[in-house]
């Protein structure tokens, strides 16, 4: 089966089939640079989101449907076959490390499994071309813990503007709107540098203070308190 449209955009996520099919190329890779695990727990009482920065590893909370808590913790890659070895135990230990959320994760009661992830690569694609648009996690992919894919991919980064022309036609020819990719580089390579540097890194208060003002800054509409 053949279908034709003027225009094709790939949302279809990092391993976009449509960016491999236009060679989009990528820039401003970098490895991955965390692996992460998370679950669902009932009876774990949570005023809104939490965050808690701990040497080497980051805790993630929020509520969510049926009154869960998905609780979601990163390390550095280089201990994933670490972690892996012993998922549950790794896990609450680390919890530990936050000894009110520890206490009432214990309280409460795990629904389902752990599920993780060491597949979180950092990179840019060139986002549209000639017939072709790329949105969301295809146009740009990152490590999660900043919990920004969702809000990034509904604010799309490929110029409608660029890929039109008034006529409703699509342009023969593409360039980048001045600034709009630069906006978008500049925005994520301080936020990859702060993860690569300084959480990653060790225990520096200073920076996690950073990281918190950033994460507020980035608010989802739910409230968050970070520790
Ligand atoms: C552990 C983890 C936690 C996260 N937490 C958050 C968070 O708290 N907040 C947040 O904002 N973001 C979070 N993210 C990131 C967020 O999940 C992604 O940014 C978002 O899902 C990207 O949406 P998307 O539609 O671009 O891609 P995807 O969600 O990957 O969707 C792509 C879709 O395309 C389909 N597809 C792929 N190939 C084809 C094909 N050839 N034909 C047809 N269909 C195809 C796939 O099946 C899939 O349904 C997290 C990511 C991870 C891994």
């Amino acid at each position: 089966m053949k279908e034709q449209a003027r225009i094709v955009i790939g949302a279809d996520g990092m391993r976009s089939l449509v960016a491999r099919s236009v060679q989009a190329p990528t820039y401003q890779a970098k490895p991955v640079l965390t692996c992460a695990y998370y679950g669902y727990w009932s009876g774990v009482p949570l005023a809104g989101a939490e965050i808690y920065f701990r040497p080497r590893r980051m805790v993630i909370t929020f509520p969510t449907n049926e009154k869960l808590a998905c609780i979601y913790v990163a390390w550095p890659i280089s201990e994933f076959h670490t972690v892996r070895a012993g998922i549950a135990g790794n896990f609450l230990k680390t919890l530990d490390l936050a000894p009110r959320l520890a206490e009432r994760v214990r309280q409460g009661k795990q629904e389902g499994r752990f599920v993780g992830t060491a597949d979180v690569p950092n990179f840019f694609r060139k986002p549209y071309g000639p017939g072709w648009a790329l949105v969301g996690d295809a146009g740009y992919h990152k490590d999660p813990y900043l919990g920004q894919g969702i809000m990034d991919g509904r604010r799309g980064h490929a110029a409608p503007e660029s890929i039109w022309s008034t006529s409703g036609r699509p342009r023969r020819s593409y360039e980048l709107p001045p600034g709009s990719d630069h906006a978008r580089c500049n925005d994520a390579s301080g936020t990859a540098e702060l993860l690569e540097n300084e959480l990653l890194e060790g225990p520096q208060r200073r920076s996690n203070r950073h990281l918190s003002d950033l994460l507020r800054d980035r608010s989802l509409g739910t409230d968050r308190s970070c520790d």
